[in-house]
C-alpha cells in the first residue's frame, strides 16, 4: 500500500508539472487565449499528468529540429530562438507561431496537429520567420525559406507568395487532441528538461 501511495504522489507531481508547463508557455504567447487549458474536459487531470510526464520527450526532437535549421546558416547569423510544444485552442486556424516580442524569440508549435514525421517542416516554417525577424510571408521570407528547404532536403517553395503561408507542406493528424490526451502512442522516455 505504501508503494501505491508513492505512485499517487508521483501522479500529483506530474499533474502539477503539466499545469506549470502550460502556464509557462502561456507567458510566451503574443496574445492571450491561444493555449488550450482543457478546462472543459473531464480528462483535464489526466492530460496535465501526461504533459508533466511527457513534455520533455516531446520537446527534445523540436530542439533537434531547431538546431538543424540553424545549422543551415553560418554561425553568428542566427538569432537566439527557443522552441516549445503547446496545445492551441481548437478554434485557432494555425499550427505554429513565432513570437518576435520575446527574447530569445519563441517558436510555439502544436505538435498534436501535425504527424511527428513532419514536425521538422512545421519548425522550418516558423524558424524562417525568426531568422528574418519578421512575421510576414514576403519575398525575403521566401528566400530564407528556400535556403532552409534546400539545406534540409525539402522541395523549395514555388515562386508565388501565396504558397509561402503553408510551406513546406506537412501532414496533419486526424485527431488534434490525441497527443495531448496521451493516446497517440507517442513514447514517453526520460530526457533533458528544456524549460525552467
Ligand atoms: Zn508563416
Amino acid at each position: 500500500m505504501a508503494f501505491l501511495g508513492g505512485e499517487a504522489l508521483t501522479g500529483c507531481d506530474r499533474e502539477h508539472q503539466g499545469r506549470a508547463y502550460l502556464q509557462f508557455v502561456e507567458q510566451l504567447t503574443p496574445e492571450p487565449q491561444i493555449i488550450e487549458t482543457f478546462a472543459q474536459s473531464h480528462e483535464q487531470t489526466k492530460i496535465y499528468a501526461w504533459i508533466g510526464a511527457s513534455i520533455d520527450a516531446i520537446n527534445h526532437p523540436l530542439q533537434m529540429a531547431l538546431a538543424a535549421c540553424q545549422q543551415c546558416f553560418p554561425a553568428g547569423e542566427c538569432p537566439e530562438v527557443a522552441v516549445y510544444a503547446a496545445p492551441f485552442k481548437d478554434s485557432l486556424g494555425f499550427d505554429g507561431l513565432c513570437n518576435l516580442w520575446t527574447h530569445p524569440f519563441t517558436l510555439l508549435v502544436d505538435v498534436g496537429r501535425v504527424v511527428p514525421e513532419d514536425w521538422l517542416k512545421l519548425i522550418v516554417h516558423e524558424y524562417a520567420h525568426a531568422h528574418l525577424g519578421h512575421p510576414g510571408h514576403s519575398q525575403d521570407y521566401g528566400a530564407v525559406l528556400a535556403h532552409l528547404c534546400l539545406g534540409l532536403g525539402f522541395r523549395p517553395p514555388p515562386s508565388s507568395l501565396d504558397s509561402l503561408h503553408h510551406w513546406p507542406n506537412y501532414r496533419r493528424t486526424d485527431d488534434i487532441t490525441a497527443l495531448w490526451r496521451g493516446i497517440a502512442g507517442y513514447p514517453s522516455r526520460p530526457t533533458l528538461r528544456f524549460w525552467p
